[in-house]
């Protein structure tokens, strides 16, 4: 292999890619749940417009919410950290 193929390898990455059986899919070390998992962010800026009617009371019109700061990921079953899978989760999220 030449040198320009080695430097074409993928990088070394901190994110933590699931390895077990079935595979490529996560399983919670100190439980074993692969179904149930937890997302929270640190804090969602929600944002709502609303609209003022003729009698002057208000309406929703439109919801936007933002998540700001750290995503963690959490066993549903135990609530052990799975964070470092976190990339993972959402790649797989659709
Ligand atoms: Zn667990």
């Amino acid at each position: 292999m030449t040198q320009l193929e080695n430097n074409k390898k993928r990088q070394p990455r901190t994110v933590r890619r699931p390895v077990g059986e079935p595979l490529g899919k996560i399983v919670c070390p100190r439980c074993g749940n692969s179904a149930h998992f937890v997302e929270q962010l640190e804090s969602v800026l929600v944002s709502t417009v609303y609209r003022q009617n003729l009698d002057g009371s208000f309406t929703p019109v439109e919801q936007r919410s933002e998540a700001e700061g750290e995503r963690t990921l959490f066993c549903g079953e135990c609530g052990y950290d799975m964070t470092p899978f976190h990339e993972h989760f959402q790649d797989m999220s659709f």
